[in-house]
């Protein structure tokens, strides 16, 4: 069942500087979709669309099979949590999550049993008397979610909400959110710049560019198939190699190398009908093996990093600067190695439209 729906939505500035320009996006009733993308791609605009926060100039908005276009956000069941998560300085905590509950004039024994599962989910119990001067920054912002909690609105909305924390911190509100959805089970939608929060909390991601949504989909079909090059670019740290290629007589040629792939791929590059295209490889899957084989392009290491587990091996190959992350035990110390592609981990895209031509395999 979809639960937000928008049809063919525009919002522009002054009529003339589209932000969203024909925005169509169904998300269904219950799950964490992660609105996911460079700043100032559209994402906090979306949102706030949704929240009723910013009006929509052409389409449809449609919740709960409502058309609420004209809605204020006031009447919307939507509870919001921004990067700012400005509490109110001089009440306490427990007054600054009830407040909400207390201006719409809730029963006193109601608002005490929504305050303390809040506090308990969000790891908040002992602290209900202080002010949020005396709250570390991570404490402040458990205060903000458990603020939007209480209200147990269909609608959980997310700005950035985790932006301020370091990253010890972040990765355990990532946790906490994701127990509070398990929990009432809301439809939550999140915006972030930081891929790594997409892939953890989302059950979906809508990746943005420029106010288009370039995939949609699961993190696993996000970073195993890309649909296009700006995909395969902005999931995946360090960011996946990208190589210009050409195609012809059933060989792939690199530089001067030229190698020749599985008839499976053949096929996909013969009937996508062109010579050039974009070989995209993560530099998790690069194998550089020692000796000269076969269908091996030659390769120079220019500088190593050790991340301590791994390392990381930036080398050139036919003119292309690259990077592989391998093991830190991998026994390479010579300086020409030989790239070997795994085609089982290569991604190939149309060198002029930049979209993927698909794969062999699909997966699940
Ligand atoms: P994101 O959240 O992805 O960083 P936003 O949704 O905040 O991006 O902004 C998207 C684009 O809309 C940006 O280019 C921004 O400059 C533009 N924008 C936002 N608000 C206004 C406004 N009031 N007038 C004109 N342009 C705006
Ligand atoms: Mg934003």
């Amino acid at each position: 069942m979809n639960s937000i729906v928008f049809e063919h939505v525009d919002k522009t500035y002054d009529k003339k500087v589209f932000v969203i320009k024909d925005l169509n996006l169904a998300i269904k009733k219950g799950e964490r979709i992660i609105f996911l993308g460079p700043s100032g791609c559209g994402k906090s605009t979306t949102l706030r669309m949704i929240a009723g926060l910013e009006t929509i100039s052409a389409g449809n908005l449609f919740m709960g099979d409502k058309l609420v276009n004209n809605i204020p956000s006031g009447e919307r069941e939507v509870a919001m949590v921004f990067q700012n998560y400005a509490l109110f300085p001089h009440m306490s905590v427990e007054d600054n999550i009830s407040y909400g509950l207390k201006i719409q004039k809730m029963p006193k024994d109601e608002i005490a049993n929504r305050l303390k599962e809040a506090l308990r989910i969000l790891e908040l119990e002992g602290l209900e008397k202080r002010k949020p001067r005396e709250l570390s920054g991570g404490q402040r912002q458990r205060v903000a979610l458990a603020r939007a909690v209480v209200k147990r609105s269909d609608y959980f909305l997310l700005d950035e909400p985790l932006s301020n924390l370091d990253a010890q911190l972040r990765a355990h509100a990532r946790k906490q959110l994701v127990k509070i959805h398990e929990t009432f089970h809301q439809t939550l939608v999140y915006v972030t710049h930081d891929q790594v929060e997409a892939m953890t909390v989302g059950n979906r991601i809508a990746l943005m560019n420029k106010g288009d949504i370039q995939m949609i989909d699961t993190p696993k079909k996000v970073y195993n198939r890309p649909v296009n090059v700006f995909t395969a670019k902005f999931i995946g740290s360090p960011p996946m190699n990208i190589i210009n290629i050409e195609y012809a007589d059933g060989q792939i040629i690199i530089g001067e190398h030229r190698i020749t792939p599985p008839e499976m791929w053949k096929r996909l590059m013969y009937k996508n009908g062109k010579d050039r295209f974009i070989m995209g490889i993560r530099p998790e899957h690069v194998k550089l093996i020692i000796n000269k084989e076969d269908d091996a392009v030659p390769c120079s290491i220019r500088y190593i990093e050790d991340y301590g587990n791994d390392i990381g091996m930036y080398f050139s190959m036919a003119g292309e600067e690259m990077i592989a992350v391998c093991d830190s035990n991998a026994p390479i110390n010579n300086q020409e190695v030989y790239f070997h592609p795994d085609y089982k981990n290569i991604h190939l895209f149309d060198a002029d439209t930049e979209n993927s031509i698909g794969y062999p395999q699909e997966i699940d």
